[in-house]
């Protein structure tokens, strides 16, 4: 791997690497530079990212985690540290978006999407501040990038505890940034608009089902890789730059 790619020597971990926006920004990373580890549930998808990542020159470590379970995430990020060496980028990606009616009842739904959505992401952040502090210490840049969503900010009917987790992490991302901005850590929360990946198909709400069907026949939908860009971007800025919120929208999409 060249050394004048923008994220050469930079350590990476992506959360949900397996599909869509974690995936394409994995890949992109590591084609910029950085070693990247890969976390989600499926391993499978994960071993085959990573090894399409080494036959390209890259590093890739693959782990399966479900980033509801403390101990597995804490137990990556010992195993990053060792395999890899100290993480100076988290893309902190992974989340569920499952609307339904209130008067449904479905409180499973409601419990995985804040258990991963909003636990998850702050998991994540409790088991990498530390290397992220520690290398921006010395002297490097060092990223914390959370994905959020337009939804942070919207008002949809069924999607009422998908958007309050997705404020939760712009929130959330706003207030860390107070915390490890002046210890040179740049927080970045990415906020998206429709972007065409798995995420639509773990929906059942049928109203649901049928607005998003709609808006993708309505309008040009973003991809991963328009993410992927721009998160790369984004890490790659001089260390004194920290692009703090960024909505990212299908041109379209109002
Ligand atoms: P995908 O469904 O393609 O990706 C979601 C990823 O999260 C998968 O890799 C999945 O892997 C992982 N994941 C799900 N559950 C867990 C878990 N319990 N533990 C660890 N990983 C898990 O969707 P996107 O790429 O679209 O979503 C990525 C992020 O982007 C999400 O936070 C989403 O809310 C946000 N977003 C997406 C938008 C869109 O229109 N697509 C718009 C705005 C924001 P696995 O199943 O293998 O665990």
């Amino acid at each position: 791997m060249s050394q004048n790619l923008p994220l050469a020597g930079r350590i990476a971990v992506v959360t949900g690497a397996s599909s869509g926006i974690g995936e394409a920004t994995a890949r992109k990373l590591a084609e910029q530079g950085a070693a990247v580890a890969l976390l989600a549930r499926r391993k499978d998808r994960l071993q085959a990212l990573a090894e399409g990542i080494r036959a390209a020159g890259g590093r890739a470590l693959a782990l399966a985690v479900d980033a509801r379970d403390r101990t597995a995430v804490a137990d990556a990020a010992r195993s990053i540290a060792a395999e890899l060496g100290t993480v100076d980028l988290v893309v902190n990606n992974a989340g569920v978006m499952l609307p339904s009616g209130v008067e449904e009842h479905r409180v499973a739904d409601f419990e995985q999407m804040i258990d991963l959505n909003v636990t998850g992401v702050m998991r994540v952040v409790d088991a990498f501040v530390d290397p992220l502090v520690a290398a921006a210490g010395k002297g490097g840049p060092s990223d914390l990038i959370n994905i959020s969503s337009i939804a942070a900010h919207g008002v949809f009917a069924t999607f009422a505890v998908y958007c309050a987790t997705k404020a939760a992490v712009t929130h959330l991302s706003r207030n860390l940034r107070a915390e490890l901005g002046p210890k040179r850590v740049r927080v970045s929360v990415v906020e998206p608009g429709f972007v065409d990946t798995e995420l639509q198909g773990h929906m059942t709400d049928e109203k649901a089902k049928a607005w998003i069907a709609s808006a993708k026949q309505q309008i040009t939908w973003l991809t991963a890789d328009d993410l992927a860009n721009t998160i790369a971007f984004t890490a790659g800025l001089p260390r004194h730059v920290n692009l703090s919120h960024v909505t990212v929208m299908p041109t379209e999409q109002v």
